[in-house]
């Protein structure tokens, strides 16, 4: 096989492991955020309860002052009816009184309604902060343990970091290039082997002439559709069939 490409193939499997720690960090990271963003949700959710529990308060506080001004409004009317002589001017005021006993008894259900849904946001609210509360707790647990993984994660990488360096530094310049620039365009797979035919980057065709080629592996070659560095390698169903 071609020296570069043999070269390549290697750091083509390191390159992989690494990317391999990389997506295990970051899963262990997103757990994390997950369980923030959570967490973060339940204390927006309590504020808003608390919030709501506030303006309900100052509902039920408005409508007590309507419904002591309706009570004095009958008593001062029900001393004035004993001062009145005719009966239009008695029948305005009794007219006056009824309508006011009947805003009392609305703002009496309405307060009670009140109270009702009060003692509802205040029990959501307190349930969001122990579920939070809970929540918090598992993080500070989950974090210890997640951050102990990371760095056990790291250690791996860094090791074979310094394996990739190694061969990295084996390689001719414009050839180590290419191939990261590949890496980086390619979703981190820039070397890939043909079976039967087929480049298993893009899973297109190689023309047969090219094929060949790439069969004797005498030199460095390029899928013409995804421009990834091929090689062959002999397939066991391929050496019996052949
Ligand atoms: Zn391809």
């Amino acid at each position: 096989m071609n020296e570069d490409t043999g070269k390549l193939i290697v750091l083509q499997e390191v390159d992989t492991e690494i990317a391999g720690f990389d997506r295990q960090i970051s899963e262990r990271q997103q757990l994390i955020t997950d369980r923030v963003q959570s967490i973060e949700d339940k204390e927006l959710k309590a504020n808003d309860c608390n919030q709501q529990c506030e303006e309900l308060l100052q509902k039920q506080r408005d409508l007590k002052v309507t419904l002591e001004d309706s009570q004095a409004l009958i008593k001062e009317r029900q001393n004035k009816m004993m001062l009145v002589q005719t009966s239009r001017e008695h029948q305005a005021l009794l007219k006056e009184i009824e309508d006011n006993k009947k805003l009392i008894k609305d703002s009496e259900e309405k307060l009670i309604l009140f109270m009702e849904q009060i003692e509802e946001v205040q029990k959501e609210s307190v349930e969001l902060k122990n579920l939070s509360k809970g929540e918090k707790e598992i993080l500070e647990e989950e974090t210890a343990k997640v951050n102990k993984e990371i760095e056990k994660v790291n250690k791996r990488k860094n090791t074979v970091g310094k394996k990739r360096k190694k061969l990295s530094a084996g390689l001719k310049p414009n050839i180590l290039k290419r191939y990261e620039l590949l890496l980086a365009k390619k979703a981190g797979i820039g070397v890939v082997q043909t079976i039967n035919g087929v480049c298993q980057g893009c899973y297109m065709s190689i023309p047969p002439q090219q094929f060949n080629v790439i069969r004797k592996g005498e030199s460095m070659n390029i899928c013409p559709s995804c421009h990834r560095i091929l090689y062959y390698k002999e397939e066991e169903a391929e050496a019996v069939a052949g």
